[in-house]
Parts: structure tokens; sequence; C-alpha cells
């Protein structure tokens, strides 16, 4: 019962050369095909985050796996200047699109950029008031390191929000959702970026991707409380929240 990529049998390194390899590969169409990919919707799933997160102004945050920078920029304009906003990402042609994207937007000054595996953040304990973690958790090889790690840098009182594909609530809105990742994304991929086999990844990894209820109980077990989800769009994504007391 292998995938495309063989992602039973593969082992750790592999998949982060994979993971690699993939966003190295769309990191300057990623944008352009995250807007065509979910029909723009990604951009309402992103404000609702930061809608959710309670940040305030003078804020410390971590956007992580936060390649291109979007909840970054929204962020930055909430925490102003006395605040700050570290994004960081394993992959520096993600991290690198997204610090020219939002300098070109003049968000300077209250940003940092950051390479990390969010599996060992390199920050102190009990840094920041609000962990974003948008379409990355599924990346990592370790989800359980990648919460625990997360759990460590924020502050007590601090809360992560994890935004991320999860599992349609329904069966038809699933088999629609089935086909339209195995045949129409890997299509659309192919002819914008050259690339289905990228596609074909992120189509893998989204079904590999655990559940809502999954996810809450692997938050609940590294620590984190009052843990709870939204499903947006039907399941296709949903918004965990955890607060480290
Ligand atoms: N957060 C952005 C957004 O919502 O548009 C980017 C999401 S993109 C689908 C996933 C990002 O996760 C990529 O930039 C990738 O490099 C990053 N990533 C994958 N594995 C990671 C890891 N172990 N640690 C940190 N970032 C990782």
């Amino acid at each position: 019962n292998t995938t495309h990529f063989g992602y039973q049998t593969v082992d750790k390194a592999e998949k982060v050369g994979k993971v690699a390899e993939v966003f190295h590969s769309v990191a300057a169409k990623y944008d352009l095909m995250n807007d065509l990919m979910s029909m723009g919707i990604h951009r309402v799933w992103k404000r609702h985050t930061i809608a959710c997160a309670g940040a305030r102004p003078g804020n410390q945050i971590l956007d992580l796996a936060g390649g291109t920078g979007d909840l970054t920029a929204k962020f930055s304009r909430i925490v102003g200047e006395q605040g700050k906003v570290v994004l960081a990402d394993i992959n520096d042609s993600m991290l690198k699109v997204g610090r020219d994207k939002l300098r070109d937007l003049g968000i300077v000054g209250n940003v940092e950029y950051v390479q990390a595996n969010a599996e060992a953040l390199p920050f102190a304990d009990n840094s920041f008031d609000v962990v974003t973690i948008a379409f990355g958790l599924r990346n990592v090889t370790d989800k359980d390191k990648a919460l625990a790690s997360i759990y460590r840098v924020l502050k007590p009182g601090g809360r992560l929000l994890v935004l991320e594909f999860s599992k349609p609530t329904t069966e038809g809105l699933s088999k629609l959702y089935d086909w339209y990742s195995f045949n129409l994304l890997p299509t659309m991929g192919k002819i914008i970026t050259n690339d289905a086999d990228s596609y074909q990844y992120l189509a893998e990894s989204i079904r590999m991707h655990p559940d809502q209820d999954t996810l809450q109980s692997m938050m609940e077990g590294v620590g984190f409380e009052e843990v709870s989800y939204q499903n947006l769009t039907g399941g296709i994504v949903a918004l965990h929240k955890g607060y480290k007391f």
C-alpha cells in the first residue's frame, strides 16, 4: 500500500530530501499556484487564522514554516514597532521569495527571517506569544517533535494555531476533493510549473496528514491545553488552537 512516492516505506532522510526538493522547485510560483489551486480561498483561511490568533501590539510572533510570508505580513502590521515577527522556514528558496515579497511591500523593521527546522527550533524557551504554522505541519517528518518544540518556545499564556488541510466532513465532498487533488491538481501543476510530481506529493501529503481529532490528541499529548478546532470549507481545512499555561 505505497503511494506514488512510496511514502509508507521511505525513511526520514528521504522525506526531508523530497520536501526540500518540492519547495525549492515551486518557490518562485508558489503564490500564484496557491491562488489558482484554492481559487483564492487560502486568503480567507489565512485572514480567519489571524482573527483567531489574538495578537496584540508589542507581541512576539513566530510564523513557522512561514514560506512566502502571507501571515507574517499581516502580523507585522498588528504587532507594530514594539513587536516582532519571526518568519522561520527550513527552505532557503521559500525564505528568499518571502523576504523579497515583504520588502517590496515595505514590510521591514519588525520582521526577522530564520532558516530553521520545526523539529528543533533555535529559540529560547518561553519566547513567543503566538506561534502559527499554516500548511506546514504536514510536511514535517516528526510532527510530535515539532509540536513539543513549539510548546517549549511559547510563553506561558501563549497559543499555537495550526492551519492545515484536514478531513472533509461529508462523503460527497471527500470524493470531489479526491478527484480534484489527484487529477486536476497535478495537471495544473504540470501546466503552470512543469512539475506534476510536486503537486502529486502535495495531494499525497494531504491524504496522509492526521485528521482533526488525531491532531487535537497530538497537541494535547505534548502539553497543550484547551485544544479545540474549527472546520473550514467543510473540513477541507481545519484550524486547531491550543494554549500553553
Ligand atoms: N505558511 C506558508 C503559507 O501558508 O503560504 C507556506 C506553506 S508551504 C505549503 C509549507 C512550508 O513548510 C514550505 O515553505 C516548507 O519549506 C516548510 N517546511 C517544510 N518542512 C519544514 C520543517 N521541518 N521546518 C520548517 N519549515 C518546513
